[in-house]
């Protein structure tokens, strides 16, 4: 089986093909900077840090792209009340957003561009759906989106009209009076004395003002995109649920009435999500656990890894204090595991390879199948229960086991305990790790010494290789 994923577009499950295989270009929604982000965002971007990496284990060469949203409503009025900029509001908290990354082992995207460095851009596309007139001037001095001449509007989302209308007024209830059609959304925002005072506003041939919130990601995705792949149709876009109405809707609209394309991305992808006590975890409800809450409370990323890949990225999830403590004692468990089997490493016995095999296929499969990885983590765990009983027997796991070990704990999950918080034979796991690193390299076995300083990276650990021999420290 190759990879087939859930595409919001069809609704259906579809086998994936990239336009330029084995080239990826996967465009996810970052956060809006103008505070911390909580958990339930960082659900979401676990849930695309799985797929970059399972899409990466397969073989492709993913081009990664998350935006930072660092200008929008919030961000000026918080910006407002702090009497500052928007600049000096959304810097600290896009620094603590990359914090956040690294702790939740999150690997980095090619590229973070920040809306406000690409205003030419976004310019340039207002101009466009100016002169196709997919877009107008209000009297209000901003820039609207004309949804009665793009009839592809509604396509994501399968909204009624009546329903359309109700989204499109809520967000935009103040502007109404100067649109054509209340479903119509602003692209371009004509500029506010507010907006000029924290420094949120642009010249443009159609007016002084800012972008808005669709605009900015259609803008930097084509923009990119078109630069470095020469393409103007993404592979994958993501978020979470709630953005596939208005935001990839409108997105939708105003990057296919740019190019003149049918689709913006071939496939889109949204995951479901995590709640408190069924309800939505949120900043507006007052129900909101940050990163840096957990990391404080010494809650190891392993554990906050494996609880959200325990259930479907699609599947809503209720965050608890007894599932974060369950996967906690799920990841000491691999973690012990990880020890036994380098301990007992020896010549690979039949019924190791045989086991190690089964887990590799179960993943594979799974991961495949629309990344299911509560199935995956599913196989893990039997595959843990199955190497403790061999270990009991006296049975060795050889080079191959522990290189599909390794593939699914650290190198695709990255579930394992952080070295930092984990036991006091932290040192000695290290140190043996570190040997094994050296007898690879002293063997030419450069991906296997490499696997080794990755593995130990993504779990705090730098290493340097000094004249005297290799020293670590924890990060
Ligand atoms: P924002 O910073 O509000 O622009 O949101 C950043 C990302 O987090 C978006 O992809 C949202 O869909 C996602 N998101 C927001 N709240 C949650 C939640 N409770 N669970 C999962 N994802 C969320
Ligand atoms: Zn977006």
């Amino acid at each position: 089986m190759t990879l087939q994923i859930f595409n919001t577009l069809t609704r259906r499950i579809e086998p994936f093909v990239p336009i330029q295989p084995p080239r990826v270009s996967l465009y996810t929604c970052g956060p809006t900077v103008w505070n911390y982000a909580h958990i339930g965002n960082f659900r979401t971007f676990l849930f695309e840090d799985l797929l970059r990496r399972w899409l990466g284990a397969s073989g492709f060469d993913v081009f990664h792209i998350m935006n930072l949203t660092d200008v929008d409503d919030r961000i000026i009025k918080e910006a407002g009340a702090k009497q500052t900029d928007i600049d000096q509001l959304v810097r600290p908290y896009i620094s603590a957003f990359y914090e956040d990354r690294d702790y939740l082992r999150i690997l980095p995207a090619h590229c973070y561009p920040r809306a406000t460095e690409f205003i030419a851009p976004m310019i340039r596309l207002v101009e466009r759906l100016l002169a196709n007139g997919t877009a107008y001037r209000g009297d209000d001095g901003s820039v609207y989106f004309a949804i009665g001449r793009f009839p592809a509007y509604g396509r994501l989302s399968q909204l009624d009209r009546r329903e359309l209308k109700t989204g499109a007024s809520e967000r935009v209830s103040s502007d109404e009076y100067a649109k054509e059609d209340a479903r119509d959304f602003v692209v371009w925002k004509a500029a506010r004395p507010e907006d000029e005072l924290v420094k949120a506003a642009w010249d443009a041939p159609f007016g002084r003002g800012r972008p808005g919130w669709h605009l900015e990601c259609s803008a930097m995705a084509l923009d990119l995109i078109g630069e470095r792949l020469g393409t103007d149709v993404l592979d994958i876009h993501a978020g979470g649920v709630d953005l596939i109405f208005p935001h990839h809707e409108d997105e939708i609209a105003q990057s296919c009435a740019f190019t003149g394309q049918p689709d913006f991305a071939h496939f889109w992808m949204h995951g479901e999500f995590l709640n408190v006590r069924g309800t939505k975890m949120s900043k507006r409800f007052g129900n909101i656990t940050t990163a840096r809450d957990l990391q404080a409370d010494g809650i190891d990323a392993g554990a906050i890894r494996l609880l959200m890949f325990g259930s479907h990225y699609r599947s809503r999830l209720d965050l608890t204090d007894e599932s974060l403590w369950a996967a906690g004692e799920g990841s000491r468990r691999l973690g012990e595991l990880g020890r036994r089997l380098r301990e007992h490493r020896g010549p690979e016995s039949a019924p190791f390879a045989l086991a190690a095999g089964k887990m590799d296929k179960a993943c594979t499969d799974r991961l495949d199948d629309d990344l299911d990885a509560p199935a995956a983590v599913a196989a893990v765990f039997a595959f843990v229960t199955e190497a403790n009983r061999l270990l009991d027997h006296g049975d060795h796991p050889g080079t191959e086991t522990l290189r599909s070990w390794e593939r699914w704990t650290t190198e695709v999950f990255n579930v394992l305990p952080d070295l930092r918080t984990a036991d006091a034979d932290a040192a000695a796991v290290i140190e043996a790790r570190l040997a094994e690193r050296g007898a690879a390299k002293r063997r030419r076995d450069f991906v296997a010494a490499d696997g080794i300083r990755d593995e130990l990276a993504a779990r705090g650990v730098v290493i340097e290789d000094t004249p005297s021999g290799t020293k670590w420290r924890l990060r």
